[in-house]
């Protein structure tokens, strides 16, 4: 994959095609406009995120106003993401552009450094919890998003990041943020009330990527997970032995994996102890529209019904 080493070109106006022949020589692999993030041409100003949950919420709080674009498109895997040259070029042509932080998006440090592009992290304000690996010591754990109570911080980020670009429409940013922030308070709710109906013993969330630390934090579960974060090491015999143990002692009832990643390693954890296998769990990107989770909302509705139903099946 060709590295960025790359012109910024803000200016509006400027086209794919012009962009394509100052790239030729630094990245022979760019193969065409066709292929990568594309903005469109109308004038409007506009708005690109790293991945696809920040573009949902993002166009949430737009209602239309203004296009929203993912350098990321659904299914793709989000950790260690290598952006094309024409991802960045067009980003750099946006208005604004979101990114999670917490160390996410590594790549984005670099565009950042080029570009004179605005930029906003939506996790700001969020209390970071560290990852808990062996070398990982001090590492903010990135999935901030799957928290309701975080994601409602994320929603006032992106109406005020649209509100400085765009303030002639705040208080349709403004109505749109209030209305999202209730929707996902009520996810919320739902998931405290069901999780509250559970005996304490089988209050415990164990997936394959450690992603729900601030979600368990929120709810009150217990967590536990086989790796820390995607692009490590997925699924080594220790972790399966680790991760086995723990389930046994817990009595855990069910364990989750998540829809982008290999589940062999947890149907492994799952036929060791006997616990439920409790069902699929999104994170790290929503699926195509017509898919489980087209939509942010979506993604916390599936997760707290799975969990809770995964969860509710009885103790072992
Ligand atoms: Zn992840």
């Amino acid at each position: 994959m060709p590295k960025l080493g790359l012109p910024i070109w803000r200016k509006r106006g400027r086209r794919c095609a012009a962009a394509l022949i100052a790239l030729l020589a630094a990245a022979p692999l760019l193969t065409g406009c066709g292929t990568g993030l594309r903005l469109p041409d109308d004038g409007r100003r506009t708005v690109v995120t790293t991945f696809t949950v920040l573009a949902d919420m993002t166009r949430a709080v737009s209602g239309g106003v203004l296009p929203v674009e993912s350098i990321i498109k659904p299914g793709a895997e989000v950790h260690g993401y290598e952006p094309t040259p024409s991802d960045m070029l067009s980003a750099a042509r946006a208005d604004v552009v979101l990114d999670n932080g917490l160390g996410l998006e590594s790549w984005f440090q670099q565009f950042v450094q080029r570009s004179e592009a605005r930029h906003v992290t939506l996790s700001r304000g969020v209390e970071p919890i560290p990852i808990r690996a062996a070398g990982q010591q001090g590492a903010p754990n990135p999935h901030a998003w799957m928290s309701p109570r975080n994601a409602k911080s994320y929603v006032a980020n992106i109406r005020d990041a649209l509100t400085r670009i765009e303030p002639a429409h705040a208080e349709t940013f403004r109505r749109n943020a209030a209305d999202y922030t209730r929707r996902i308070d009520e996810i919320e709710q739902y998931l405290r009330t069901e999780l509250g109906k559970l005996p304490e013993q089988q209050r415990a969330l164990v997936t394959c990527e450690g992603a729900f630390s601030y979600l368990a934090r929120d709810v009150g579960l217990r967590e536990d997970y086989l790796w820390p974060v995607n692009s490590d090491s997925e699924g080594t015999p220790q972790q399966i032995k680790n991760t086995t143990r723990l389930v046994r002692d817990q009595r855990v009832p069910a364990v989750f994996c998540e829809s982008t990643v290999n589940d062999k390693a947890q149907q492994q954890v799952a036929a060791e102890t006997g616990a439920r296998m409790g069902g699929t769990l999104y994170v790290d990107s929503l699926s195509e529209p017509g898919g489980p989770v087209p939509t942010y909302l979506d993604l916390l509705r599936h997760d707290a019904e799975t969990i809770v139903g995964g969860l509710s099946g009885g103790a072992r």
